[in-house]
């Protein structure tokens, strides 16, 4: 493919610190061409409001979307205790747009979900009792760029890669990330920031200047690590305000980078060895533990036998001038991989759902262990998985201070959804042994709302104190954080209570291998298995519904729609098998596609997505009719805009028939 020109590209880049719908108008024609006719109580009034710069989507199959984020609640569960369908999605372009939502949330009492790309999991950006969620994926600017400074300013609907990709043209990088790269900055913030690169820079707040947030009450409020506010919105969950911008420090992109994996045959060594690195002078850029079995199903799942199966440290280290110089220390008893074997775990990284494929589905406990407990830790989760029956897939990212970020992954298969639901308990009862042992929660969405008492009681006390301050009314992210809700009120709070869930969980640990044969012995029976033999179905449950294709779908970059993008279409595909009506104007949104295969480069279940798209489109065809005047018009705008344009630059347009890149518009 072609090059886009150097100076193009800098106009290109230029362009991104600009409003794309005042540079693009055709785009902002379109954008609302698509929109539907307003529908429902909630949503009529906050239209009427005519709050500036604000987008309203009430369509039940643009706001269905938002019921659900990546890794989703079982069924059984999400339908009896949550009300998980908004009321009415908004999408904000401006913080004066966010204040005038706050205000009328404000107004009617009204619970705000704060919404990035959704690619938290079980229910951490789903709302449980309805109302308004604010998707932040239209404030996707560079606000203000400083080179000599090394900072940046942006709206926190920017995800990742796009910042990535415009500091890489100023010979920039960010000081980590996470390795959704496809995630907002914001959703990030309220993450946590924990990931790629935390063993060299800490934790995101570590990178953070400053935040503009916006209170229920409306205000706009700059908040700087001097402020006690500050550390409280890293963690926070959308719990006490929006957060609208972030300033980072970003730094001098690194001219080489040299992964290695280092195996040892013991656990205890490997781990030795890890907090060692991450706690001396001179620190690797990231440093990443994986289990044996993680390993086997590297093998498995990529067809090779390449890989040893035994305890892995991948170790990043970055600038590294003298290459004949190997600066990876490997002490006498560990084995290093070679070189392809290493950029390619290096490269694996960024696509951790993979695995997916084995089941379908993936399930995991994510806890926060501290480097005093941290082999106790991981080897209570590889006891824990040993005595469940299940492969331990499992991951440890390291901080600055030896601490790690555990994830246990293990194949689960959503086709069977009393297995599935089995397995989410089993991953209820790896975390409580994993807290008992003296781990620490990360996040804790809906899921891990029975070890709320594991929390820090001095970070908790300022989450709490925040709240207080910023939300005294209780409207952002209601019925979650310290008092889970639902469809009965007080009724999940206390099924999922530290009390009730937490005990529950502990005695059923104490039973030993006599609780966990029961569990197997539920989860292996014949019920509730899905037995439509149906290619589209089959894809929905093999997709992580993890968002990273939405991002680069230069169809969803200029309607903002998710129903266009390969998550919509494969949820689509779902729902018109579970018998949901499709709408025309829905029917219309799945036929803009340009064939230009971006989301299948980005795929993490790595799903061929244009045969199905060819499926989908056909069966509502049929229904529904199909417009091709209106198709060939998106797609010749779509292919004069920036976004694609951008899109060809990053090598990411690799179907479409586009146009001649050199010869220019
Ligand atoms: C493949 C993959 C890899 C991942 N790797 C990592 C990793 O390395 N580290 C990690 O921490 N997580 C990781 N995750 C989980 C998730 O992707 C990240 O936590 C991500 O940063 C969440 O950002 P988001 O934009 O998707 O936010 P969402 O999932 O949409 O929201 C997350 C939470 O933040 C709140 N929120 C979002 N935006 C705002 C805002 N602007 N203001 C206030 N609140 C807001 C939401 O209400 C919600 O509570 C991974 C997930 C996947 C699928
Ligand atoms: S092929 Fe291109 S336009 Fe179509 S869904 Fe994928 S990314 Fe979007
Ligand atoms: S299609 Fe692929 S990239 Fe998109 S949500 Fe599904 S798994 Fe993720």
């Amino acid at each position: 493919m072609n090059a886009v020109p150097s100076d193009q590209v800098q106009a290109l880049v230029n362009e991104r610190t600009l409003d794309p719908w005042r540079v693009h108008p055709q785009a902002g024609d379109l954008f609302h061409e698509h929109d539907e006719p307003i529908q429902g109580k909630l949503a009529k009034e906050i239209a009427a409001a005519k709050i500036p710069e604000l987008r309203v989507l009430s369509a039940n199959g643009a706001k269905a979307l938002y019921s659900r984020d990546q890794a989703d609640v079982p069924d059984m569960m999400k339908a009896v205790m949550f009300r998980s369908m908004p009321d009415v999605v908004v999408q904000p372009f401006s913080a004066e747009a966010i204040q005038g939502v706050m205000r009328f949330a404000a107004g009617k009492q009204v619970s705000i979900l704060v919404r990035g790309a959704g690619s938290s999991p079980f229910g951490g950006s789903m709302p449980v009792t309805g109302g308004i969620v604010v998707d932040m994926n239209a404030m996707d600017r560079i606000l203000d760029f400083d080179p000599q400074a090394a900072t940046v300013k942006v709206q926190a609907g920017i995800r990742w890669a796009d910042l990535e990709w415009f500091l890489e043209k100023k010979g920039l990088a960010v000081r980590s990330l996470p390795s959704s790269r496809f995630s907002t900055v914001g959703g990030w913030v309220a993450a946590g920031g924990i990931g790629i690169g935390s063993v060299s820079a800490g934790r995101l707040i570590n990178s953070v200047l400053a935040v503009d947030i916006v209170t229920s009450k409306g205000e706009l409020r700059t908040v700087t690590p001097e402020d006690k506010l500050f550390a409280p919105l890293f963690g926070s969950e959308g719990q006490v305000a929006v957060i609208a911008t972030v300033t980072l420090k970003v730094r001098a992109k690194p001219s080489t980078t040299f992964p290695r994996i280092v195996f040892f045959d013991d656990l205890p060594s490997a781990m030795d060895y890890s907090i060692g690195l991450a706690t001396a002078d001179k620190k690797p850029m990231d440093l990443t533990y994986y289990s044996p079995a993680k390993f086997k199903a590297f093998n498995k799942v990529m067809h090779r036998d390449d890989f040893p199966v035994a305890h892995g440290i991948l170790v990043t280290y970055e600038n590294r001038n003298d290459p004949a110089v190997d600066i990876v220390p490997v002490p006498p008893s560990a084995k290093v991989a070679p070189p392809y074997l290493s950029h390619l775990m290096a490269n694996e990284r960024f696509f951790p759902m993979k695995f997916r494929k084995l089941g379908p589905g993936l399930m995991g406990s994510e806890v926060l262990a501290p480097k005093a407990n941290l082999s106790r830790i991981v080897g209570k989760a590889l006891e824990m998985c040993e005595r469940h029956n299940i492969e331990p897939m499992l991951e440890v990212h390291f901080l600055d201070n030896g601490d790690g970020m555990l994830l246990c992954y293990y194949i689960t298969d959503q086709t069977r959804q009393l297995k599935y639901t089995m397995d989410s308990f089993r991953g209820l009862l790896i975390s409580k042994a994993l807290y008992d042992e003296g781990a620490k929660p990360y996040s804790f969405g809906v899921w891990n709302h029975s070890f709320v008492d594991h929390a820090d009681p001095h970070e908790a006390e300022e989450l709490a104190s925040a709240k207080r301050e910023l939300d005294p009314q209780d409207i952002m992210n209601r019925g979650k954080g310290a008092r889970l809700s639902g469809k009965f009120g007080g009724l999940p709070a206390t099924l999922f209570s530290p009390a009730v869930m937490g005990s529950a969980l502990r005695l059923v640990n104490k039973l030993g291998r006599v609780s966990a044969s029961g569990i197997n012995m539920i989860a292996s029976g014949g019920l509730m298995v899905r037995e439509d033999d149906d290619v589209l179905l089959d894809a929905a449950d093999e997709c992580a519904m993890c968002g990273a294709c939405v991002g680069v779908c230069p169809a969803y970059l200029l309607t903002k729609d998710e129903r266009v993008t390969a998550r919509g279409k494969l949820l689509t595909a779902r729902w018109m098998s579970n018998g949901m009506a499709i709408s025309e104007e829905h029917a219309h949104l799945t036929f803009l596609c340009m064939r230009c295969k971006a989301c299948e480069q980005v795929c993490q279940s790595k799903l061929s997505l244009v045969p199905l798209y060819e499926e989908i489109e056909k069966r509502l065809a049929e229904k529904h009719g199909r417009d091709d005047e209106q198709v060939r018009r998106f797609i010749e705008t779509a292919e004069h805009s920036a976004y694609y344009d951008a899109l060809v630059d990053r090598g990411l347009v690799l179907g479409a028939a586009g146009k001649d890149i050199e010869g220019g518009r």
